[in-house]
């Protein structure tokens, strides 16, 4: 069986990375659906981010990266994967993906998310709390792959 792994990734961080590796061994493949989203005012570009997961990722064998721009109903009617794959953290993600989940699947009956929950380690890691990190010089090689706190520091000039 496929899944999918949509996300804005901006830019991937260790619980991303966590997520997909529980994904890699439970589903044949996963693709990692970067959306292309501008309104969210992204701090990469999506070649930038793009570049990134690649990078982040190329050590698991039947993952896989695809840019879309568009909403991920679309994509997913256009597509013969119909599992979605989201991760847990908090209880504010929950109320997040439960309203996601509940609006996408009105528009795409045929569309199943499934939910994995975070590593503890993880549980607090976010993009927005790297890029912060990373603004103000901290230390990121916990939370963050070697290529995405190379970009960073390159961005701030840290
Ligand atoms: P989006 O804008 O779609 O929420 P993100 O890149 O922020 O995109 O997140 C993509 C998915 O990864 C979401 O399901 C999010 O909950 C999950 N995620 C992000 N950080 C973590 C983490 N530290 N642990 C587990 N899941 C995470």
């Amino acid at each position: 069986m496929k899944a999918i792994y949509p996300g804005s990734f901006d830019p991937i961080t260790y619980g991303h990375i966590d997520i997909v590796k529980r994904a890699s061994k439970i589903f044949d493949s996963v693709t990692i659906v970067l959306m292309n989203n501008p309104r969210k005012n992204p701090l990469f570009s999506i070649d930038e981010r793009f570049k990134m997961i690649k990078e982040s990722t190329k050590e698991f064998k039947n993952v896989n990266v695809k840019v879309h721009t568009g909403l991920l109903v679309q994509y997913v009617k256009t597509s013969s994967v119909k599992i979605v794959i989201r991760g847990l953290r908090a209880l504010e993600d929950f109320e997040y993906e439960f309203e996601m989940a509940l609006t996408n699947r009105q528009m795409c009956p045929e569309l199943e998310m499934v939910y994995l929950m975070t590593d503890l380690k993880y549980l607090f890691v976010s993009s927005s709390m790297v890029k912060e990190i990373a603004q103000f010089g901290g230390e990121l090689n916990k939370w963050a792959p070697p290529i995405v706190e190379k970009e960073l520091r390159k961005k701030f000039q840290r």
